[in-house]
Formats: structure tokens, sequence, C-alpha cells
């Protein structure tokens, strides 16, 4: 049997059906096989007609007496029949359900799943679920058991992909167990876990709750294997390759660099330090580095990053460093310039506005070169690279590195993020990556203090902040609310806080210098902007959620952010993250526009706590990991049984992964190996 047959060849399925099962990304009886419940609704307890109680859950078997159409007093119609067993008689109403005329026949057998209901003297059942049996000694597939439930879309019920998935699987049960393993039996054995045969079979027609959990397991093992497994070949393979110029760090290397760090304007901490460390032991090795350094906004991941491209360039070797806007790219032009500070080191600029590199200039004379992705997307010619830093960014992947590779370039790789990324999701999802957490922040940081504050206290807020910028000297960000939900800056969304912006520039703030910021200008004058903020021009930013990355005014000490239930936790601890940046003490400021928003646990959680790392582990908890970061692009999609948030599966399976490399060679396993290839192609295309 071959289960990768197109379901154009499913019998007794209708074009229309087969179509809708298509949208369901359903094409093969396989895809069947794998399209599982998302939930089982417990029909298992059965019970005789005479012996029913009022309010139970129960599946009766019977035969029906009689059926009819009736109307209720308003007019709706009823569907009722009258089902009868040794023990009594029951009857089954339905609502509106005109085509059961069609289906129930007086004499048929049938089993009912519903609620038990009386009234006076006569007893009735709700039916959930129903269905006809050729005798009353018929095993029962909708009724009767654990049922599995489906998502389904318009058109197409549960019931009816039900049926299609389970006449499949009578086809897959007929096939040797054996045909379907692809996990070693030892490894199984050591994490008490069941076969793959059972677990397809269990997920869709657990005989208890009991098989259903070991199938759950069994099947979300899978996926992380498969992940963590296909992760693993990655970087063996990447240990392989080598790259175009090694770094030394030779005595005079390294007096330069002690030079350049007690030159800086502040002590690293130690987990700068460790960071630090970690990248120069790397880059000294002949395989490319592939670090990825998580640390909380504010952290101090720039000079990190500054002193890679620092022992890079006394190699005689460029650096690339990437951001994913045009300010963030001008920023760290900025910081870069500032903290090497050494006029025989060259720092270029490539943005869509301002191009040191052009097709007359050439990138040779440039040490080090800051710009957006376009600087490895572009057709430039760096011939001299031998680190690229690519900034918040989750990850930089198998396809970029391959894009590179084709520039003729194999450079080190650094990958710094600011988006706290859950050790288990680390551990699975980034697990080709070498990992450095910068969990500390640079001494004298004030935590910030965060309120959340019902809009009618907005006036008071004004007032507040008005005394704060005359007797502090304070600046202030305002963030506009979203007025749209979408992912990025809606025209809706730039008129309102253009709106907000005139009325508090002529209205509430007019002895102040009120600035106005948001994602459809150009980038010059954002550029600008910015930089008049930073010179302390302006006390208040008014701004959409543009500011949400990676911008720097260490004298910003509050925040006001405007229907903040709006915003999801990643984006509010971004946004917080623009104050706290120096040793005054900073406040944010949460106005919800409602009540019950006022009263969110999410909202009240996150003014709890300034760690970016238990607001990323609470987000996860909450909203599961297909939503984790707001988007799909970052591969979770296809974990649809695995709980990345269970630290003990997570750890079973990177466990499970280093016994089987140990041991065993995926070539010689060809399912395993056609699964990770499939993985491995799918990344690269999402990519
Ligand atoms: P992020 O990790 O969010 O990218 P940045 O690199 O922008 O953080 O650093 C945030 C601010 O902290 C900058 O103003 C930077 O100069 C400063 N900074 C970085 N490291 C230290 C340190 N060890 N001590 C004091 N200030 C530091
Ligand atoms: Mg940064």
């Amino acid at each position: 049997m071959d289960f990768q047959k197109p379901i154009d060849s499913l019998p007794r399925t209708s074009p229309r059906t087969i179509q809708r099962l298509q949208k369901l990304e359903i094409h093969t009886y396989s895809d069947l096989l794998h399209y599982y419940p998302f939930r089982y609704d417990d029909y298992s307890t059965r019970a005789k007609i005479g012996t029913v109680q009022a309010g139970e859950t129960v599946t009766i078997t019977g035969t029906i007496q009689t059926f009819q159409n009736s109307f209720t007093k308003r007019g709706f119609k009823l569907q009722k029949a009258i089902i009868s067993d040794e023990t009594g008689i029951i009857e089954a109403v339905w609502y509106n359900q005109m085509y059961l005329t069609n289906v129930l026949k007086e004499g048929m057998h049938i089993a009912i799943a519903g609620v038990i209901e009386r009234f006076g003297r006569t007893v009735t059942i709700k039916p959930q679920e129903y269905e006809i049996l050729s005798s009353l000694q018929d095993k029962t597939i909708h009724t009767g058991r654990l049922v599995p439930v489906y998502s389904q879309i318009y058109g197409l019920s549960s019931k009816t992909i039900r049926e299609k998935i389970l006449y499949v699987l009578d086809l897959y049960k007929l096939i040797d167990p054996s045909n379907t393993e692809f996990i070693p039996h030892d490894i199984l054995g050591k994490y008490n876990l069941i076969g793959q045969h059972q677990a397809i079979n269990w997920i869709h027609l657990p005989p208890g709750k009991k098989e259903q959990q070991q199938a759950q397991r069994r099947i979300g093992f899978n996926e992380l294997f498969i992940r963590v497994l296909s992760s693993h070949l990655v970087k063996e393979k990447w240990k392989q390759e080598t790259t175009t110029t090694p770094i030394t760090i030779t005595k005079s290397i390294q007096e330069q660099l002690d030079r350049f760090m007690k030159n800086l304007p502040f002590e690293l901490t130690s987990a700068q330090k460790r960071t630090t460390e970690e990248i120069l032991s790397d880059i000294q090795k002949k395989t490319p580095m592939n670090r990825f350094v998580q640390g909380d906004v504010g952290s101090g991941k720039t000079v990190v990053a500054a002193i890679a491209a620092f022992v890079t360039h006394l190699n005689g070797l460029q650096t690339l460093i990437m951001a994913p806007t045009e300010i963030l790219a001008q920023q760290h032009f900025k910081t870069i310039s500032t903290l090497i500070n050494d006029p025989h080191i060259k720092i270029g600029l490539q943005t869509g506005s301002h191009k040191s590199i052009s097709k007359k200039k050439s990138s040779l004379e440039y040490d080090i070169v800051v710009g957006t992705q376009a600087l490895i997307t572009e057709k430039l010619n760096f011939d001299h690279v031998g680190l690229v830093v690519i900034d918040e960014q989750h990850r930089f992947g198998v396809k970029q590195r391959a894009m590179l590779k084709d520039k003729g370039i194999n450079p080190h790789l650094l990958t710094m993020t600011a988006t706290p990324i859950p050790r288990t999701v680390s551990l699975t999802l980034y697990s080709e990556l070498d990992l450095s957490v910068i969990d500390e922040m640079p001494k004298g940081r004030k935590p910030i203090k965060t309120y959340v504050t019902p809009q009618e206290k907005r006036e008071k807020g004004n007032e507040w902040i008005k005394k704060q910028i005359r007797e502090q000297g304070a600046q202030v960000y305002i963030i506009c609310p979203l007025v749209e939900e979408s992912e990025s800056e809606t025209l809706k969304s730039v008129r309102a806080a253009t709106k907000e912006y005139e009325y508090l520039k002529h209205e509430v703030f007019r002895e102040f210098n009120v600035a106005l910021l948001h994602g459809k200008m150009k980038a010059k004058e954002k550029e600008e902007v910015m930089k008049q903020y930073k010179d302390k021009k302006y006390d208040i930013l008014v701004s959409t959620s543009v500011v949400e990355v990676g911008v720097d005014v260490p004298n910003a000490t509050i925040m006001f952010i405007e229907g903040a239930e709006r915003f999801g936790i990643a984006q509010l601890h971004q946004l917080r993250g623009r104050v706290g940046r120096s040793d005054k003490q900073s406040y944010c400021f949460l106005f919800t526009s409602t009540k019950e928003a006022e009263q969110k646990h999410r909202l009240q959680f996150f003014s709890s706590t300034n760690s970016g790392l238990k607001l990323a582990e609470y987000d996860l908890k909450l909203r599961g990991p297909g939503d984790l970061y707001g988007t799909q692009q970052h591969g979770y999609t296809d974990l649809k049984l695995a709980d990345i948030t269970d630290y003990r599966q997570v750890h079973d399976v990177k466990d499970a992964v280093q016994t089987f490399v140990n041991k065993y060679h995926v070539k010689d396993f060809s399912i395993l190996k056609q699964m990770i290839d499939e993985y491995q192609v799918d990344q690269i295309s999402r990519d």
C-alpha cells in the first residue's frame, strides 16, 4: 500500500470534499494519517436507556421507533426520534437539521452520544454525535469511545474528516508495524515510547485516555527528534567547513585589544567578558563560528560585536554588520564608530539612503561596513570578509550561509538577538548554533518601574510628565496604539499617531519640544528626528511602535504606552527596553483603553518583572509555540503535538539524539533519512 497516493482516489468522496481537504493541506493518504485531532470528546460511557441519569454524557444504542419533524412555538424546526432498547425508550431531539429526514428511518439501529435531560416524565438525549449501525453489535466510531475531534472548515465537518482518516487508518493497520518504525528500539525503550504504528493508530482511535497520551507523547517526540537530529547534522556539516582565512591573536594584537578595552567608556560586565571570550575563541578556529548571542535589551551586545570586529580588522579582514532597519543601521554605525574611535579603521554605512559603497567606490577601502540585510543580498562584492554580524535577528539559517558561500566567502557568523528565547526553545530550534547568553545588565542600572494604568489617569500622567521634564530634564516616549491589527504599520495607525502628536504638541505640551516618528517617514527624516531626540533637542517623542527595536537614548527615562493591551508581550518588552538605559530611575506606564484590559493578567505579569526570559517563558506557556513571535516564520508550525514548554521532553529528545548519533547512522534508516531530508528542504524554503 502506497500512502503517498493522492486523496482523489478515496472511495465515496465527492470532488468538493477532496477540494476542501486539500485546503487543509491534505493531499495524500499519508497527510490524512498525520492530520491529528486537536481534542477528544469523551463519549466512552455507555448506558442502557432504562438507566440513564439526567445531566450525564453517555452513549446509548437502540432502534429507531419513530422519526418526525415538528415545529416549536417560535417556528424552529425540530427533529424527534424515539429510540428503544430492551430496557426502555428515550427521545432524541435535534434542532434545524432537516437533512436528518432523509437519513434516519424507522427500524434503523443507531448509537447516539449526548447529554441526558429530563422534562417531567420525559427523558431525552441531546445528541452531540450519532451513527447508524448495521447491527446493534457494531463497533462504533463517532460514539461510545474517546472520539477524536479534527479542526474543520466550512463545508467539511470533523465527522467527515474522521471518516476519511479512519478509512485510511484501516489500510494502515494492515501494514507490518516494523515497516513504519524509524527510531531504534533501544531508544524507544529508554524513553518509554510506544511504536510509531501504534502511535498513529491510537492518536486517531485511542482505546482510552492513557493510550491517547502515549500516542501524543510519541508523535511529539518524533517532531522534536527530527528537528534536533537535523540541526545536529547541519552542525556536523558546518564543522567540516573551513573559513576563508583564520583569525589569529598575536601578542601585538592582544596588546592592542587590551588597550581597546581600557579605552572603552565602561568596564564590561562579566557576562559580556564571557561572551567576548567565547567569540574570540571561536574565531581563531578554522571552522566558521556560528554563535548566537542572546541578551536582553540594554545588556550591551553592540560592544561585544565591536570587539570582534576590531580583532578581525587587526587580521586584515573586513566585518559586515547588519541590522534589520535603517534606523538601527545608522545607530550601529555611530555607536561602533564611537567605540572604535580610531582614524585608521574605516567604517562604512550602506543603507537604502546612504551608500558608502557603489559601483565606482569599492568595498575594499572599508574595514567595517554597517548596513541593512541588503548587504548580503545586493550584488556587492566583498573579498576580504572575515566576520558577519547580524543584529536583532532570530536566526541566520542554512540559506543565508549558502548565499554567502555563493559569493565565495565563508566567514565567521555572529547572530545577536534581544528577544529572550526560552531555554527549551533554544535547545531545540536553535540547536545548530552555539549559544552565549548575556544575562546581566551593566552596573548601576535601576530596574524600570512599570504600572498598569487606566486611561482616565492619562491627564494626571501628562502633568507628571511635565514635572519630570521641568525638574529632571527627563525625556519621554509616548507610544500610540496600533489602530489595526497588522504585522507592519498601517496608514491608519500612522494617521492616528499624527493626530495624537498634533494634539499633544499644540494642546498639552505647548511649552515643550515634541517630535513625531513613524514608519512611513523617509529614512532621512527618521534619522534626523532620532538624532535630535538623542541630542536632547526634543523632550517628548510621540511614536508608533517603530522605535521598538534597538534604539538607544540613555537619557530617556519615561515610556507611556497607549492601548497597551493591543501589544504582545514581546513587543511591550522591546518598547519598555527603550528606557532604563542609564543609572537614572525609569518608568513605564501601560495605559489601557478598557477596564477588562486593565485587569488582564498578562499586563499585570508584565509589570511585575523586567526579566525578558521570564516574560518569554510566560508568553510561550500562554500562547503556545505557534504564536511565540506573532508570526509563523520561525518554523514552529510543524510542531503539532510536541510541547516545547516541557523541559523534560526537550531534554529527553536532546539525549536521545545524542545516543542515536553515537550508535547509528541516519543513512541506515531510510524512513528517518527521508523525514530529515524533507524537513531540511522545508527549512530552506521557509527562511
Ligand atoms: P543591546 O544589548 O540592547 O544592543 P546596547 O549594546 O545598545 O544594548 O547597549 C546599551 C547601552 O549600554 C549603550 O548605551 C552602551 O553604551 C551601554 N553599555 C554597554 N555595556 C556597558 C557596560 N558594561 N557598562 C555600562 N554601560 C554599558
Ligand atoms: Mg542592540
